[in-house]
């Protein structure tokens, strides 16, 4: 059976009229129903692919199609489906929360009455409700994130584009936001995010794009690209500290009693673990090393 896509880009090229070629070549899908990552380092390009899904920014050529409409010619359907979470707060600061959210729904010319009871839908659901009176510049960073997540849903988009969603978060909200979107995405909204955060895409995301100079360097299922990774680190936590050599071919690093091994397929973690049991030291625990996404990244886009 096909699959419905959400989004398809191909081909697409930016160049900024500084004659900086931003996007040199960006093709990847979107499956409806997914919740994407697009990752890259600082000036990859992240920004600028979203802002042109998101009609912000002009394309200089490609194809940007979202759901079934080609934003070339059917623009203002396009955006129709895209609700967007810029990375800069760009509400009035003198606005009420309701008062801004519900102008939002103007914006795509849903009368104040339809748009209501999603107001204050996505106002409770974002823990907003209480403050809706609020003039915006009195909320928190984190309360002014979620009211811009708010204002991107009011007009209930099939897609939800998030630059950087969690910045200026502190972590207890920040699990919050996360609970908020998975659950968002089950209710069937496609959802896309560019973060710093590896471990909010590992922990959040199916697909991840990585970008790296303006091009698609990596593109597909999160779980095969780290599983293609050649070299995994396991820290594996002792009853004492090790001495002894049989393990210098994991490279390992010590702190401890914990020990930070290099496995591969040359050097398993089973062999390792029988070294050390032969060796008598209990094994407490044993654990992936975290952040192995990042590590991931930095190979991709290694130079
Ligand atoms: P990211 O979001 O991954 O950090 P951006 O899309 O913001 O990357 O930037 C990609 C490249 O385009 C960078 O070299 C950046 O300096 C440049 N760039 C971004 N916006 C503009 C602009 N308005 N005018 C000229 N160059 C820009």
């Amino acid at each position: 059976m096909q699959k419905t896509l959400a989004l398809q880009i191909t081909d697409l090229k930016k160049t900024y009229s500084s004659g900086t070629d931003a996007l040199k070549w960006i093709t990847f899908d979107i499956e409806k129903g997914d919740f994407f990552a697009l990752l890259g380092p600082n000036g990859a390009g992240k920004s600028t692919t979203i802002g042109v899904i998101s009609w912000l920014i002009n394309k200089t050529s490609g194809r940007v199609i979202i759901g079934w409409h080609d934003l070339d010619t059917a623009g203002a359907e396009a955006r129709l489906w895209v609700g967007v979470v810029p990375q800069e707060f760009n509400f009035g600061i003198f606005e009420k929360v309701y008062d801004i959210v519900l102008a939002q729904a103007g914006y795509y010319g849903i009368s104040p009455e339809v748009a209501k009871p999603n107001v204050e839908k996505y106002l409770r659901a974002l823990g907003l409700w209480e403050k809706r009176n609020a003039a915006s510049r009195t909320l928190s960073g984190g309360m002014k994130r979620r009211l811009m997540i708010a204002r991107a849903l009011v007009h209930n988009p099939e897609l939800l584009i998030l630059d950087e969603p969690t910045a200026g978060v502190d972590l207890e909200l920040r699990h919050g936001m996360y609970e908020f979107l998975r659950e968002l995405n089950k209710s069937g909204v496609t959802i896309i995010l560019t973060t710093h955060y590896l471990e909010e895409a590992e922990s959040l995301c199916r697909n991840i794009a990585i970008i790296d100079q303006g091009i698609i360097v990596k593109y597909g299922p999160i779980r095969t690209l780290l599983a293609s990774m050649e070299d995994e680190v396991v820290t594996v936590e002792l009853d004492r500290e090790y001495v002894g050599k049989n393990l210098d071919k994991y490279t390992p690093v010590f702190d401890m009693q914990s020990a930070d091994l290099t496995v591969s397929s040359n050097h398993s973690l089973d062999q390792a673990i029988q070294i050390l049991q032969e060796e008598e030291y209990q094994i407490k625990s044993i654990k992936p090393k975290s952040g192995r996404l990042e590590e991931f990244f930095l190979k991709s886009t290694a130079k």
